[in-house]
């Protein structure tokens, strides 16, 4: 059966991250100006303004810091997933870069849980990037 849910519209700056997702890595630029790491991907660095980047292998790893428990189904192609968690990871590399994304695995959520990244092919071109606790 044909994925039926809504996909990402990769576009110019965020290709090598759907790239690494396909590969099974967490690929974020790191600003080859100041170090720092560049989430969402954007062509310029929020912090020292350099044009300049390296993508780059994060470990995938982080801590929730926030989530929801949804119950509504908001789109029929959900019914059969409710209730699922949503949860913010601040990334080990750089807390202050929050990803969202399902927490699957059968845990709860909680404030602090270690968590890693996993990478569930959906489509040929997409593989969505889940979190699952780290043991
Ligand atoms: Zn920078």
């Amino acid at each position: 059966m044909a994925y039926d849910k809504p996909l990402p519209f990769p576009d110019r700056d965020s290709i090598p991250f759907w790239e690494g997702a396909r590969a099974g890595e967490l690929r974020l630029q790191r600003c080859d100006g100041c170090g720092r790491w560049r989430w969402p991907p954007r062509a310029v660095c929020g912090d020292c303004r350099s044009f300049e980047s390296t993508w780059r292998a994060t470990r995938g790893c982080g801590r929730v810091v926030s989530w929801i428990r949804n119950h509504q189904i908001f789109m029929p192609a959900y019914r059969d997933e409710v209730p699922y968690s949503v949860v913010q990871v601040a990334l080990e590399e750089q807390p202050d870069i929050a990803f969202f994304g399902r927490l699957v695995g059968g845990t709860e959520p909680a404030d602090g849980l270690p968590v890693r990244a996993v990478f569930a092919p959906v489509t040929e071109e997409v593989t969505l990037v889940h979190w699952e606790p780290a043991d």
